[in-house]
């Protein structure tokens, strides 16, 4: 027997008529560096049906690729609103790959017109002669340098986004495509080999939004004022840009005042009420708090009902940190680019207190009814939810992605599952814990050593600011742990305390041996710890290392 029931398409054009209007005097704000600059979703959405004109103008028809290369900022909203409801496709380009990937994605995309943010063209210049299939270049902002004149090569040519905009229709017709049909795409940063495209349909980007939205998501919701740092082309900033227009939250969009010091002043003059971003810039922003703003004045974290935190493991010091000292409570979440990208979420059972609720709160959450989960062992056969065997995480899901776009890569799908590379447990409570990706776990004497693990360790040390533990090639045990410390400024710790802070809370055999000190970790193009550099940098012989114990 079939329902009864209609059946209509959940559709971009849908979301952005819905936001626009009913929640029309809810707000994008965008700082500047010395202030900020409002605009209700009443005109952003008249503004998306300009920009939708103009791009037609422009010849953007049937699923042509709109890319864009800019900040979190009004515009790029503009744009994440307009591009998919008229029925192309949004590509947000990572505008901190290398310039090469940045050419290799553009190219594979087959992008056709790129919106570029002014403040960017510096690094966006060069690019442009090696993009094979764009053919108009739209440049945002207004730089007051003659930047603008930027050089096109035959077949390109340049706009002003303002210009473009002025005096087209703020009405657009919003087509009502397939729910199933590309909405926007964006690339993994891919630490090994090209990127690969991950594309996002209506439907899946609507289910995605009312999980960001249910109270055990990321309880979005209409009097949110939401902080979104996490970069627009990162898993599109989470999902919240697409479920502030799902409930009307306001959305608070930092540009590129990334720093620790620009990011304190966001905080103090917009007062946001959650905020989300990977785990160095909540660590960045600490450090600075901690040295610039006196214990008897109010913190400018008072209004934050919480912080979203993922991309990589969040140090369960760090959760603590800012729990006791600003009682705000960071929330862990798990997710990657190819699962839109909230996959699980660290809400602690109600039942939980005190050092349960802690232990629920440093594990990657549950993940949602919608998403089913398993672990692979190292046999190849899925291990039982008993919070102690691990096995590679696999994922299925109405906003997990199938395949990767005109890319085989049958690594990663398993009888239609996606392998997510991450090692972990779940527990009969569905709780994940993740112990490490698979490239960065530590085999050692037939063992595996957590690096995420010893890292967390080293980092509760009060002189260490930061720790990136890698597998180093060894005689005896195959691999063994090398830790790469950042102590804070003005403080010293050698190995040897550190081997025996780790020693007092790790099992012997697992306890590091190879120890060394450098000045920073390096990090990806989305801010996590880039273990693959670090390898190089101990291939080529760069790094000084202390062999204790
Ligand atoms: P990306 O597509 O760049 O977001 O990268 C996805 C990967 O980031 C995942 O496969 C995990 O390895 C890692 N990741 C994301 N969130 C977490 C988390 N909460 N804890 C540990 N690793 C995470």
């Amino acid at each position: 027997m079939l329902s009864t029931m209609q059946d209509g398409p959940l559709s971009m054009a849908q979301l952005v008529r819905y936001g626009t209007t009913a929640h029309g005097d809810s707000k994008v704000t965008t700082w500047t560096g010395v202030g900020s600059r409002r605009m209700s979703y009443a005109e952003l959405g008249r503004r998306a049906a300009q920009l939708a004109h103009a791009l037609r103008g422009l010849g953007v028809t049937g699923d042509d690729r709109v890319a864009t290369f800019m900040w979190n900022n009004t515009e790029h909203l503009e744009a994440y609103l307009a591009v998919p409801a008229m029925g192309a496709v949004l590509h947000t380009l990572n505008i901190r790959l290398f310039p090469d990937q940045v050419t290799y994605v553009a190219n594979h995309a087959e992008d056709r017109v790129i919106l570029v943010d002014a403040s960017l063209l510096s690094l966006f210049g060069p690019i442009l002669p090696t993009l094979t299939t764009v053919r108009h270049v739209v440049v945002v902002g207004r730089t007051g340098t003659g930047d603008q004149a930027l050089p096109a090569p035959k077949g390109v040519r340049v706009h002003d986004y303002e210009e473009l905009l002025a005096g087209q229709p703020e009405r657009f017709d919003w087509p009502e495509p397939d729910e199933r049909s590309a909405a926007a795409m964006c690339y993994t940063s891919g630490t090994t080999g090209n990127p690969k495209g991950v594309v996002y349909s209506h439907r899946s980007i609507w289910l995605h939004s009312m999980q960001i939205c249910m109270t055990d998501g990321m309880a979005l919701r209409q009097s949110d004022r939401a902080l979104a740092i996490v970069p627009m082309f990162h898993a599109m900033s989470w999902g919240l840009p697409y479920a502030a227009m799902l409930v009307g939250a306001s959305l608070i969009m930092p540009d590129r005042f990334l720093q620790p010091g620009p990011l304190a002043e966001i905080f103090a003059a917009e007062r946001p009420t959650l905020a989300a971003a990977v785990p160095t810039i909540w660590q960045g922003l600490l450090l600075h708090l901690e040295a610039v703003v006196p214990p008897d004045r109010p913190s400018p974290l008072s209004t934050l009902r919480e912080v979203m935190v993922g991309g990589s493991a969040c140090p369960p010091a760090l959760m603590r940190s800012y729990y006791e000292r600003y009682g705000t409570h960071i929330t862990h979440a798990w997710g990657m680019t190819e699962t839109s990208p909230l996959g699980s979420i660290a809400r602690p059972p109600v039942a939980a207190s005190g050092h349960s609720e802690w232990e629920y709160r440093f594990s990657q959450g549950r993940l949602p009814a919608a998403v089913r989960g398993r672990l692979i062992g190292k046999d190849g056969t899925e291990v039982d939810w008993d919070g102690r065997t691990e096995g590679e995480l696999e994922v299925r899901g109405p906003w997990i992605t199938g395949a990767y776009y005109r890319d085989d890569d049958p690594e990663k799908f398993h009888d239609g599952w996606l392998r997510t590379g991450d090692i972990g447990t779940l527990s009969p409570d569905g709780f994940l814990r993740l112990t490490d990706r698979a490239k960065d776990v530590i085999k050692s004497g037939g063992e595996w050593i957590s690096s995420v693990e010893l890292e967390n360790h080293v980092m509760t040390h009060p002189a260490v600011l930061e720790a990136a533990v890698i597998g180093i090639a060894d005689e005896r045990w195959s691999e063994r742990p090398l830790v790469a410390v950042v102590p804070h400024e003005g403080q010293h710790v050698d190995a040897e305390e550190l081997r025996q802070f780790v020693a007092a809370r790790v099992a012997g055999w697992q306890v590091p041996e190879n120890w060394t000190f450098v000045p920073e970790v390096p990090k990806t193009s989305v801010g996590k710890f880039d273990k693959k550099r670090l390898r190089a940098l101990y291939a080529d012989g760069q790094l000084d290392i202390v062999r204790i114990g």
